[in-house]
């Protein structure tokens, strides 16, 4: 490219960058490019809300009254031919190709030249950007190249306006877009009220305020200080048992901070000069972190960041006031850039309607845990404002992903016809709930269920779950503020057990990291699904871990159902030190006159390299479980909570299934039962294949189970193994959807497999 053509790119894309919205950021396209190649008319065009063509956004060069107009079916005009090939088209003869199409009735006159590239997002065909010329003309390369180049800085500003059904004139005026396009999270239909994340402690957006009552301003900074006091200290006396001296550490540093009487002393008397509390604790904050910052001593430059962490958990406590239970609507849908499982927790059960993440895919745990309750959710909405919907009713559709807002009565009947013929066939299938789950040749497999809140433990129990796959016992560690106690463990671990004997319930000890943090503890990581994650994280804190293992096995005492599984085993090393702190563990329990239940222990087969230790990881575990969603993210290299490759993340894949089966070759030569309890085991069409390739417990959110059950008796074993052959000599996964989608016809239950590996 020419340098003064980069130029004008680098001008445009900046200007792009400072436009406030799509219309402004159009016009000024096609006026520069215009401009820029000399040209008689530039045209953007961009797909309208149906999705069924492409409308004149903005041009200049041409009748201004034809925007909004003018419009090109899919695949229809020069206009059409470009979104269809998905590649530049340079005609210096454009009226001789035969998909040319003349609007005389807006003026145009017929012209010759035509170059039109494009626009495309994340391969969503957006729209196509044109330029066209009188005369004959041939468009360079570097011509073309300036053109795409703009194409693709348009293309992020207009997706963000797809995304919010802005594009067309027509739909415009709308402040707030019709319908939000995302990825599918967890079936159903929901309606309810949006409900945002409470406002994040930031001290960028507190403003030089001033108040009358310095003294409740005062008493209320000092109630916030004493009250973040005691949560520190608390947490940091819970936890100083098992944590590395490092974090401990941080706990001291943040009390004597908050102890620091200057600190302390510099607030205060800003307020009694007249500041609101949070306006004088910023000033007190910034000044004392900028003396930290100054400071020579690396160690103690950090600390300026300690001050400011510090000082968002005392803003926090000012600007929630007390911490008074939030309000919710009757029906409401949480929405955020991601939703938190503390978040879902705090909504009284039967009030949520809906959960919407503009991040995510459907492994994050936000869906994996609506999935497990039955509330519907849409996952990876993008760029959007959250914050314009605020109030809003919202449908979430959770079957195609999209969420509609403000709908038309119209709409919310249509949906609720949908929505209550689903609950219909959810009845019918109810009905296999005492059935076993069986094929018709007498083979038999468990069906369990995963859990994790209180909450959805009642929906396990009515599912006819065979027992519990999966507890992810880090559910309970991430609704609170701090560590749970002992005690507190006992208590959730031993009503679970109790509401499942004699039933089985595999209890995952602490799996945190990841996608899953804890909000009172610091594991802030760039590579956080390759870092501290799992039993890692647990084993480099014995005193956590040692405290989860008591609460365990006091709560197995008599009841004997318990499997204590560990996850992201990756050695055989990590198994040897968990069965140290397991003897230690019961040596204290006995001491202190505990009983314990018996101890049977498992390994997560999640990590790539546990597939190739079976044979050693059998010497020191009883069972297996394949946890298919990170085996699948390692295998694949697919980041599972992240949206924009979430189409590559595919349980189904030949490699993921020829994992599988090495992994239940080995079990099954070491006489280890294994079992499934990743989301693909949820998924009828990867059951059957789970069977085939001799699976015999799958463990799925309980909402699942029915579809799974009815597959199963809809398949024979040996059905089953001559697919899963099929399928682990597949050369690509969609082959592998293709034999199951055609299996399922043959039986007569088309559309219930399905073209991911998700459940349904
Ligand atoms: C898995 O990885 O498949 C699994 C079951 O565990 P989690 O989804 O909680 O990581
Ligand atoms: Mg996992």
């Amino acid at each position: 490219m020419r340098w003064p053509m980069l130029d004008t790119l680098r001008r445009i894309t900046q200007k792009l960058n400072e436009a406030t919205d799509l219309d402004q950021a159009l016009a000024l396209v096609v006026r520069d490019v215009k401009e820029r190649l000399a040209v008689d008319a530039c045209s953007a065009y961009l797909v309208d809300a149906s999705e069924t063509s492409f409308v004149l956004v903005a041009t200049d060069g041409f009748d201004p009254r034809a925007v909004g107009s003018v419009r090109f079916a899919r695949g229809e005009g020069l206009v059409g031919l470009v979104v269809e090939r998905q590649c530049p088209i340079s005609l210096s003869n454009a009226q001789a190709h035969p998909r040319f199409r003349h609007l005389p009735e807006f003026g145009e006159q017929a012209h010759h030249a035509f170059l039109g590239v494009p626009i495309t997002h994340l391969r969503r065909r957006l729209g196509a950007l044109v330029v066209r010329q009188l005369n004959d003309r041939a468009f360079g390369h570097d011509e073309e190249a300036f053109m795409m180049a703009i194409a693709a800085e348009l293309a992020g500003l207009a997706y963000v306006s797809a995304t919010r059904g802005a594009l067309v004139a027509g739909v415009r005026e709308r402040a707030l877009p019709a319908m939000l396009r995302g990825i599918k999270g967890a079936p159903g239909i929901g309606i309810g009220i949006c409900v945002l994340p409470p406002a994040a402690a930031d001290f960028d957006a507190v403003p030089d305020r001033w108040v009358e009552d310095g003294d409740a301003e005062a008493r209320a900074f000092q109630h916030a200080v004493a009250a973040v006091r005691a949560e520190l200290r608390a947490s940091g006396d819970r936890m100083a048992a098992g944590m590395l001296t490092e974090d401990h550490a941080m706990f001291g540093v943040y009390i004597e901070l908050l102890d620091d009487d200057e600190l302390f002393a510099d607030t205060l008397e800003r307020i009694r000069a007249g500041a609101a509390a949070a306006s004088a604790l910023r000033r007190t904050i910034a000044e004392h972190a900028r003396a930290f910052e100054e400071m020579a001593d690396p160690y103690l430059r950090a600390r300026a960041e300690d001050l400011r962490g510090l000082g968002r958990r005392v803003l926090l406590r000012l600007q929630s006031g007390s911490t008074q239970a939030r309000v919710y609507p009757q029906r409401c849908v949480l929405v955020g850039e991601e939703v938190s499982i503390a978040r879902i927790a705090d909504v009284p059960v039967g009030q949520l309607a809906g959960i919407v993440c503009a991040r995510g895919s459907p492994y994050s745990h936000a869906a994996i845990l609506a999935r497990t309750l039955g509330i519907p959710a849409v996952m990876g909405l993008g760029s959007v404002p959250l914050d314009q919907l605020g109030g809003c009713s919202l449908l979430v559709d959770g079957v195609h992903g999209c969420v509609y807002i403000d709908p038309a009565p119209d709409l919310v009947q249509e949906f609720e016809r949908i929505a209550k013929q689903q609950f219909e066939s959810a009845r019918a299938l109810r009905e296999l709930r005492e059935l076993p789950a069986q094929t018709p040749d007498g083979a038999r497999v468990a069906l369990h269920a995963n859990a994790g809140l209180p909450s959805d433990l009642a929906i396990a129990l009515d599912s006819g779950a065979e027992g519990i796959g999966l507890f992810r016992t880090e559910f309970s560690f991430m609704v609170r503020d701090s560590f749970p106690s002992e005690d507190e463990q006992y208590q959730v671990y031993r009503e679970v057990l109790e509401s499942f004997a004699p039933r089985p319930v595999t209890m995952r000890t602490l799996d945190v990291g990841g996608d899953k943090g804890l909000p009172y503890f610091q594991m802030q990581e760039d590579n956080a699904f390759l870092g501290w994650r799992g039993i890692r994280l647990t084993l480099d804190n014995p005193g956590i871990f040692l405290t989860q293992l008591r609460a365990l096995l006091r709560a197995n005492a008599g009841i004997d159902n318990l499997k204590i599984l560990l996850p992201m085993i990756s050695s055989t090393r990590e198994v040897n030190a968990v069965r140290e702190l397991l003897t230690r563990a019961i040596a204290e329990c006995e001491t202190a006159g505990q009983p314990t239940g018996a101890v049977v222990l498992g390994a997560m087969i999640e990590v790539p390299s546990a597939i190739y230790q079976m044979v050693e990881l059998s010497k020191r575990v009883d069972f297996f479980s394949i946890g298919t969603n990170d085996l699948t993210q390692y295998l694949l290299a697919v980041d599972r909570s992240n949206a924009r490759v979430a189409r590559h993340f595919d349980s189904l894949h030949p490699a993921v299934l020829r994992a599988i089966d090495c992994a239940v070759r080995g079990a099954r030569d070491a006489k280890r039962p294994i079992s499934v309890c990743g989301e693909m085991a949820g998924n009828p069409a990867a059951a059957i294949l789970l069977m085939g390739l001799g699976v015999e417990v799958l463990s799925m959110a309980a909402a699942s189970i029915p579809q799974v059950k009815r597959a199963l008796r809809s398949f024979g074993l040996q059905q089953a193994q001559s697919l899963a052959a099929r399928a682990l000599a597949a050369e690509d996964p969609s082959d592998v959807h293709r034999l199951l989608d055609q299996a399922f016809e043959d039986v007569g239950l088309e559309g219930v497999s399905t073209a991911s590996a998700t459940p349904h």
